[in-house]
């Protein structure tokens, strides 16, 4: 593992430029960012931004780009792809290590999750790449026969937020470069460094010049230009949803959505209770509440309502908040100040409002804020309709099946739930009955690039993961032969 000293030296080297067309280019702008340690205020580093013109230019090399990458064998790309998985996986400590340092996350989980989870996101969007083989099929009359073909789309854009930024750059990257997409990708400004890493690694894999570009900027100009800009044909957006309400407004490419969410995790009364504690502290507060699927309802039964209260007040007190780099942290700071703050006041208003705070509800220095456990929200509450993107969850009460399921769709989202019980013919029924992308019976936050799933509602559209992700970087053409009249 790379220590704090050894990961600010590492971000200082990285090339104060923007990876376009296969090099490395100075930005036409001179507007600077600071790159912050969240877990002490302090400054890593400047870098330069990339104008709205730089993003222009990123967006005509990819174009330039792509016809090339679209002829490409799938086996030439397949082997690109796994070269890079090889390489993200040789420089895993230094990928996790910058996301720590200007995310904040636990090292251990970044290099354990996100970085793994990278490169198997690579390495199983280029087994695709060779197997998603055409279909042939013959017309009702048996008079004509068509080839299904599935052609990239063209030039994707990818803006990707702050929460995972090794992953959430690979998960997306991976099906749409396997399909023979070329990529412009905007990182979010808060977590510049891994992309810095990534733009080296996918130039060392010998990626033709111009496939991959990668732009830091901020999201006004450089997102902004990204999402309006004509010549992109396929936008990808991972964040926050009033960002995705703009970008609606200003793009007339294909688009997929993935954003926030407000997940159930349902304890009957006949689960393992220890497990479910455990699994809850984990859901509501690995990488610091900072999830799109983080457990931020727990509706649990009534008869286990206090014992399910008490151990997770206690297991929540219990947690280690610190740095990211100390390997006995189990919570880091969070992405800022200014969203400690943001949560703060949320707890604030709910502490206002009546709801007891359980556990936590304070600021503990820098960016740090104590995991927190609410109790008796009403289902207007801001703290229930609402997600906090933070170390904040609810308890409620529920009691019965039909009454869990309810409180569980009441929600404008539709990402991932969490049902806890013993008996799996009432988890079946449960599982069918929620309005989500994805449901763990008796488990939480698995994830396997092979597996997929899509956000419903407010959470976005498209797909993540599995087979399904590679197809939604495509087109379908069908190509039709009249019977006997082109054979060799
Ligand atoms: P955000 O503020 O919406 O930012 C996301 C990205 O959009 C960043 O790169 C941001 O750039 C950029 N952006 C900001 N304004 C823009 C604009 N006007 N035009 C184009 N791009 C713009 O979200 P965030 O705070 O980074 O991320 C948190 C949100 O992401 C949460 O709601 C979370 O649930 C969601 N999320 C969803 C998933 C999923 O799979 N469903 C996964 C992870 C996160 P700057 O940061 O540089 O301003």
């Amino acid at each position: 593992m790379i220590n704090k000293l050894q990961a600010l030296d590492l971000a200082r080297e990285l090339p104060d430029r923007i990876f376009l067309d296969g090099d490395w280019r100075s930005p036409a702008s001179e507007e600077l960012i600071e790159v912050v340690d969240p877990a002490t205020g302090k400054s890593v580093r400047t870098l330069t931004v990339a104008s709205a013109a730089d993003v222009g230019d990123a967006i005509g090399a990819a174009r330039a780009a792509a016809p090339g990458w679209a002829a490409t064998r799938p086996r030439r790309r397949a082997h690109l792809l796994r070269g890079l998985a090889d390489r993200v996986e040789q420089h895993a400590d230094q990928l996790a290590a910058l996301d720590c340092l200007d995310n904040g996350k636990p090292v251990t989980l970044s290099r354990n999750v996100d970085i793994v989870q990278t490169a198997a996101h690579l390495r199983y969007q280029a087994s695709i790449a060779e197997s998603r083989h055409a279909e042939t099929v013959e017309d009702a009359a048996g008079a004509a026969r068509a080839t299904l073909n599935r052609e990239p789309v063209g030039t994707v854009g990818l803006i990707t937020p702050w929460n995972y930024p090794t992953l959430m750059i690979g998960r997306a990257l991976a099906p749409a470069l396997a399909a023979g997409n070329s990529v412009v990708i905007k990182p979010s400004e808060q977590t510049p460094l891994s992309g810095l890493l990534l733009a080296r690694l996918i130039a060392d894999a010998g990626f033709p010049d111009g496939v991959v570009n990668i732009v830091n900027g901020s999201g006004p100009v450089a997102g902004q230009a990204l999402a309006a800009d004509a010549r992109i044909d396929m936008l990808t957006f991972t964040g926050g949803h009033a960002t995705a309400q703009k970008i609606r407004q200003r793009t007339e490419a294909r688009t997929t959505f993935e954003l926030g969410g407000k997940a159930p995790f349902i304890v009957r009364p006949d689960a393992d209770l220890e497990q479910a504690v455990q699994a809850a502290v984990i859901g509501a507060f690995g990488n610091q509440g900072q999830n799109c699927m983080a457990a931020s309802r727990l509706l649990v039964h009534r008869d286990v309502h206090a014992d399910f209260s008490q151990l997770l007040t206690s297991r929540t007190d219990a947690l280690q908040v610190g740095d990211g780099f100390d390997p006995q942290t189990e919570c880091g700071p969070l992405i800022s100040a200014r969203h400690r703050d943001r949560v703060s006041a949320t707890v604030d208003r709910a502490r206002a409002a009546g709801i007891d705070v359980l556990v936590g509800g304070v600021s503990a220095g820098h960016a740090f804020f104590r995991p927190t456990v609410l109790a008796g929200a009403g289902r207007s509450a801001e703290v229930w309709t609402e997600e906090i993107f933070g170390p904040v969850t609810l308890i409620q009460p529920y009691a019965t099946d039909e009454e869990a399921v309810a409180l569980a769709n009441d929600t404008r989202y539709g990402l991932a739930a969490s049902v806890w019980t013993s008996d799996p013919v009432r988890a079946d029924a449960i599982a069918r009955q929620l309005r989500c992308g994805v449901v763990w019976i008796n488990c939480y936050s698995r994830f396997d690039a092979a597996i997929s799933f899509s956000p419903r509602a407010a959470s976005g559209t498209g797909a993540v993961g599995g087979v399904q992700a590679y197809d939604t970087y495509t087109v379908l053409k069908s190509t039709w032969t009249l019977a006997g009249s082109a054979t060799r």
